[in-house]
Formats: structure tokens, sequence, C-alpha cells
């Protein structure tokens, strides 16, 4: 064997997961010499030794690769041997071009909680434990690359015990940039509103205060890894109570949070699927369903429950420490405003809600909500993308374009999505943007994704509606750098966006939506589409009739209900609704008054929900079609009969599906029936119709999106129905199936047009 240099760049998820450890120790174990360093674009190493190939170093990187890292790519080659080399180092980083994975946060590790736990260890009781394997990344990154002058870390210089675990190779601490201990990093502090003062005490006494406080039914405000959470006894109901009313959500659920998977078989069914990512470090809040009628005052009433495992040592300890195996994390949110992340904002804000307020100086560079989501057929379904998702990184599988394009997404829940050479970047949830707090969020978090992935961009895409806050930032920021805007119309861009995650050019898709404006100047909201590249032809939808209430109607859907319930029935309408004259007025308008035309499907899930008396108001979004989700019988499987009417498209009124669930409901049919042939009828319509599809168009992939398809057994249902008749299925399982994915969808209808160029 021969002298032999070889150079690889690594890319992919290769920063802040232990990966120049991982290829020191590589080094060491072949007895190779050379280097490894960040770079801008990933990991570069070089490796020299006696070598015959790359073989050994490959199979070393295959078997041996740290748990958090992922590999997209390896650009390896052979240079010139250098002769005067001795050893193997760790070099500082340089900056390059920069198109890395930027790490998400991870959740406390079994390594590191073991040694919280263990006394006379130098971690005892380290409320900012963390290693290679876990801790605070993305909301610490000031810039790139990830190295720790460029992290709120470098407040904190190390003391000699974590220089040296940072520095010797075969620790779990080597090179991890959040690397902490009590003596050199950073500290907590606590706040009483009562008090109205600072209480004095170490880390642990002040911890030791905030458990004593909690068992007492306190609500205590902590400052996390992304922004504050409310933490309080789920067993306390007044304490419960109070966090509803101050945040001013009357049903809205819980985000609950405990150590163990075992915890969570308590009270819900759990598959292996939703064991798995409950242990891994992203942490989600994961919808589990329940299988005990605990809890019904901390989720609303509904049939699952979010929790959430401890990711942060903090978290943690208070759950051993009170002894109790759940407690509330919910995001420290007033309504209208995002999750607070700073310390004085806090203590000056959450007076009327919170007792106390426990926080530490570590800055939160940015905002990072939890993420939610649910497991359908052992894929995650993304609800929120935050906490442990965001940024999330996707790599591209064809790079048939070299433009870069800027995405703002929507209104609601909106993500910003950032096409970067063969990658593309999704942003953390950043809200609704009806409040100026929000719509600073969204633009601070703008600047911050340009300016940390450098990026330039040669197009700008947005939404078809011209009303929204992003759509007219699109033409300001098109105006200003002389670019070309895209608008892309809502319901193309959820179908697009799951497109886009399996790299399908072409397919049948059905947006099943609340509201969103289409191509005819009608509000649509359940749109089926057949798509070939850029071509998209609209060919289903339901048959159009009027949002009756207009805009209220969305937050008032008794409006819309008894509007249909008046026309199908006279004499129910009047047992169901008793004599209410604003419904009443709003009947006898609707004729001569102009209400705008939707063929929403979140309308009618609405409508059927007041129809079977789960509430007559949504006090927060889908309150209603989520309570019809939660009584739907699961082993009903009837239906009820629909007519598509061949038009221009086709088209289902839904005047027929009501007139059979009012019947249902004078024959006193058990409400959880109808809920459930409701829903398989729904599924049903989508199957048909993809049936007819495939027979005039000759596809057989379907896709599913929109936040319609967030009701998981709906969700659940039209997938088995579709696949028991020999189509292939998608729905989103990579970007969120809400319109948090409508920035991705811009970003691939875009890359289609650019394409056909
Ligand atoms: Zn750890
Ligand atoms: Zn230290
Ligand atoms: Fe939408």
């Amino acid at each position: 064997m021969s002298m032999k240099r070889y150079r690889y760049i690594f890319r992919g998820l290769v920063q802040g997961v232990g990966f120049r450890p991982f290829i020191y120790n590589l080094a060491k174990d072949l007895g190779l010499v050379g280097f490894v360093k960040n770079i801008g674009e990933g990991v570069l190493a070089e490796f020299q030794g006696k070598l015959e190939d790359t073989a050994a170093i490959d199979e070393y990187i295959e078997k041996k690769l740290p748990r958090n890292a992922k590999i997209e790519a390896i650009e390896k080659y052979e240079i010139e041997p250098i002769f005067d080399e001795s050893d193997f180092y760790i070099l500082d980083s340089s900056k390059g071009k920069i198109s890395t994975i930027v790490p998400f946060d991870l959740g406390l590790c079994e390594e590191c909680r073991e040694e919280f736990y263990t006394q006379n260890h130098r971690h005892f009781m380290n409320p900012f434990i963390s290693c290679i394997n876990c801790g605070p990344r993305y909301t610490i990154i000031e810039s790139l690359p990830y190295d720790r002058s460029r992290t709120s870390m470098k407040e904190f210089k190390f003391c000699d015990n974590c220089k040296k675990e940072y520095y010797t190779p075969d620790n779990r601490r080597f090179n991890a940039q959040s690397t902490t201990c009590p003596v050199c990093g950073p500290h907590l502090f606590l706040y009483s509103f009562v008090e109205k003062k600072h209480i004095d005490g170490n880390n642990l006494e002040l911890l030791d205060r905030v458990c004593e406080e909690i068992e007492k039914g306190k609500i205590v405000a902590i400052k996390g890894i992304g922004g504050f959470h409310l933490v309080v006894d789920p067993y306390n109901k007044e304490s419960v109570e109070r966090i509803f009313q101050s945040k001013k959500r009357e049903g809205k659920p819980l985000a609950l949070v405990c150590k163990y998977i075992e915890t969570v078989k308590k009270y819900c069914n759990v598959s292996k699927a939703e064991e798995e990512i409950f242990n891994s470090p992203r942490c989600p809040i994961i919808l589990f369903e329940k299988k005990t009628n605990d809890f019904l005052y901390v989720n609303g009433g509904l049939h699952t429950l979010g929790i959430m495992r401890a990711y942060t040592p903090i978290l943690d300890y208070i759950l051993t420490k009170t002894n109790k195996d759940l407690l509330i994390a919910t995001s420290a949110n007033l309504s209208g405003i995002p999750m607070i992340i700073d310390e004085d904002e806090a203590i000056e804000k959450l007076c009327d809600i919170a007792d106390f307020v426990l926080y530490h100086n570590r800055k939160i560079v940015r905002r990072c909500d939890d993420s939610v989501g649910f497991i359908l057929n052992d894929k995650f379904v993304l609800i929120r993308s935050g906490r442990g998702f965001a940024p999330i990184t996707f790599k591209l599988k064809e790079k048939a374009v070299d433009k870069n394009i800027l995405a703002l997404g929507s209104h609601e829940k909106t993500t910003i999505a950032l096409k970067k050479e063969d990658e593309v970047i999704l942003s953390q949830y950043l809200g609704d943007l009806d409040t100026k707090e929000y719509i600073d969020f969204y633009t601070s978090t703008l600047n911050d994704l340009i300016s940390l992935y450098d990026f330039k961009f040669d197009y700008i895409a947005c939404d078809y509606h011209k009303d929204y806050y992003t759509t007219s930032l699109a033409q300001k920021i098109a105006k200003e750098q002389n670019k070309e805007v895209v608008f892309v119309q809502h319901h193309l861009a959820h179908i697009y966006s799951c497109m886009l995650e399996k790299n399908l050019q072409s397919c049948i898709g059905f947006a099943f939506d609340g509201t969103g404006l289409g191509l005819d100047g009608k509000i649509w909201g359940s749109e089926g589409f057949v798509i070939d590249g850029l071509e998209a032809k609209r060919v289903f939808h339901l048959q159009y009739y009027p949002l009756v209430g207009g805009q209220k109607a969305i937050k008032e859907p008794a409006r819309l209900a008894y509007y249909f319930s008046e026309i199908i029935s006279p004499e129910f309408a009047k047992n169901f609704f008793g004599e209410d004259e604003i419904l009443q007025q709003i009947f006898k308008t609707a004729a001569t008054f102009n209400y705008p035309l939707t063929s929403s499907m979140g309308r009618l899930f609405d409508i059927v929900g007041v129809l079977l008396g789960c509430g007559k108001k949504n006090s927060f979004e889908a309150q209603i079609p989520m309570l019809l989700e939660s009584i739907a019988d699961r082993d009903e499987d009837g239906f009820y009969i629909f007519l598509m009417n061949f038009k221009h498209e086709i088209e289902i009124n839904i005047v027929d599906i009501l007139q059979q669930i009012i019947h249902d409901i004078k024959r006193n049919v058990d409400r959880r029936i109808i809920s459930a042939k409701f829903h398989n009828t729904i599924a049903k319509i989508v199957v048909e119709v993809a049936k007819v599809l495939r027979e005039n168009y000759n596809k057989d992939i379907v896709v599913l999106s929109g936040g319609v398809f967030q009701n998981k057994f709906l969700l659940s249902k039209t997938v088995s129905f579709l696949e028991e008749e020999g189509f292939e299925v998608f729905f989103n399982s990579v970007f969120p199936i809400n319109d948090g994915g409508i920035s991705a969808g811009q970003v691939y209808y875009t890359l289609q047009l650019l394409k056909n160029c």
C-alpha cells in the first residue's frame, strides 16, 4: 500500500451533530493524519495514510455515523499527499458559500439525563446540560458556520473542566458548541409577581422553589429553548381554568409534557412509530388518541391528547421533583402576540397570567414554538413546524433549475421557504399575520433567514390573494429589487407542496381547506386538480354555495348551518336553533344580499359540526370540526348518497348531503354515527371522483393536502379507500399539511414554471 491522500466534502446535516469529532475518531482508529473542519457548505476532511483506496474510510462512515447526522452527499477525490503532517487535527471553521443544513434543536439525551441526576458528577443538576447529541442549535445560532463564537453561547467562557471536555476527542462534549456547566454557564433567575421582586438563590434552590409553587397550583412561566412556556399542574383544575381564561381561547387544547412513553400509554393508544418519534431528539407535541376519559378539561373535550417528551433538563427535573407524571407546558403567548422569548417582556406582559417567571441569561436568538403533528401510516404529519424540525431542509431530487426562489407563503400559519441551489429550506411556524406583532415576527424572520443563509434570489413567489400581507410584501420587494413575482393559487400550492416532497411531475390532487381565493374570483376550498408539470386543470369542487354571514361565518358557523337548515326543513331549523333573531334576519336577507360564493370544505365541516351539537362558534380555528372528528364512531362504515354533477367540472351539491344528515338527526340517530357517515361520505367522494379522473386522464397517483386533512380520521379513511381502489396515495410528511406548507408549494410551482421557460 502506498501513501495516499483523499479529500472529502460532506453535505447534509453534518454540523452541530458531532460530526467533526466522529471524523477525528475515524482518523485515529484508522491511523490516518490530516484534518477536518466546518466549511460553509458542510464539512471538509482530508485523510492521509497507507491506503489502497477509500473503502476503509467509507465503511467506517457507514457503520459509525453519529445518530443525529444525516449525510446528503459526499464528494471525494484523491489529492497529492503532504509529507510533513504527523497528526489529525480539527481546524477552525472557514466561511465559504453557505448551504449547509442548519441543525435543529435537539431534546435532552439519555446520557446527559443520567449525568444530570448523578450526585458528585460535575454536571449534577446542570440545568443547561447538553452534549453533541442534544441541546439547542437553531435557536442559539447567530450566523454560519456553526461554531460557538457565532452562537449565543459565546457569552460564556469555558471553565477548565468544560474546556477539557470540549477538546478531548473521545468525550461526548468534544466540539459540542452548547457545552456548559454550572461553573461557567448560564444562570437561572426567578421573579415573583406577588412579591414583585427576584427571589434569591442558586440554580438548584430556584428550581426547587418553582417545584414547590407548581405543587401549590401556581403558574410558572419558564424560558425554554425557543420561547417561554406556561407550566402548571394539570391535576389542578382551578389553575388550568386560569390558563384558559388568560389565553382567551376557551377549549383550546393545552399541551402536556412527560418523561416516559409509559406515561402516555396509561392514557392513550401508542403505536411503534409514535413511540419512536416521542423518544427521538425532535420531541414534538404528538397528538395521541386517548383511551381514557382523563384530562377532558385540558384537551377541550377532544379524543386526542397533545403530549411531548420533557426535552429540557429543567422540565425533566420539575416532573421528577414534583412527582407528577404529566405537566401542562403551553406556549406563553397572549392572543395576537407571538410566543414570548425575552425575560423583560415576560415580566412585563405575563403578570396577569403567571405567578412566577423562571428564566436564564442564555439568549434565544430566534423564536421557535413546539412542533405539532400526528402519525398516520408510520408517517409524521406536521401541523406546526417548530423546535426540533425547523428549519426543514429538503434536498431537491433533481437540480433542473439554477435560479433561487423566495416564497412568502400564505396569511395564516405562515412559513417562508427559500429555494437555494438544490435545497428548499422552510422556516419555523410564523403564525397568523393579523396583528402588528406577528407581522414584525414574520418580517424579522425573513431578514434573519436571508442573512443566515446568505441568500440571494431571482424570483419571489406568493399567494394569488392580493389582500394578503405577504402578497403585497412580495410585490414591494419585487419592485425594489427588480425581481419577478410569481402568483400561485392557494390550493394549487397545497398540492404542489406534497408533489415537491415526493418529486412528482403529475398527479390527481385534492386540496381540502378552509378558504382561499380562486382563479375565478370565488372562494375555493374543496378543489380537485389534474396536474402535469405546470399545467393544472381544476376538475372537481363542491358546488358553490353562498358564504352566508360573510367572513363572520368562519367564526360563527351557526349562520351557515341555520341557512341550510331553513332551506331543507324550516321546522327542524326552528326546533334546533329556537327563535334566534340574528340568524333569522341573516336568512331573510341572504337572497338579496350578495354573499360571496364558496366551495369550502372546511365550512361544510363547520355546518355539520353545528348540526351535531359540537358548538355554534369556533373560538379558535377548526374548533367545531375537531370536535366533529372526535365524536365520529370509528366502527361505522355507512355513508350518505351523493350525486356527481358533470358540468365543466365535477360538482357535488352539499344540500343533498345535509338533507340526509338532518333526516338522520330527526330520526334520533346517534350523532357519533352521523359524524362517521359524514366523514366516510367525504372520503368516498374523493375515491369516486378519482376513479372518473383515472378513466379520463390515465393517472393513478393521488395527492391529498390542505387544512381539512389535519383531520386524521378523514385522512386515514380517504387514504385507505383510495388504496383499496388501487391508487398510489401521497399526503404531506415533510412540510406541514396545512397552510404552513404553502410556501414550499409556491417554490415547487415556480420551479415548474422556470423549467418550462
Ligand atoms: Zn446529551
Ligand atoms: Zn464549565
Ligand atoms: Fe390552505
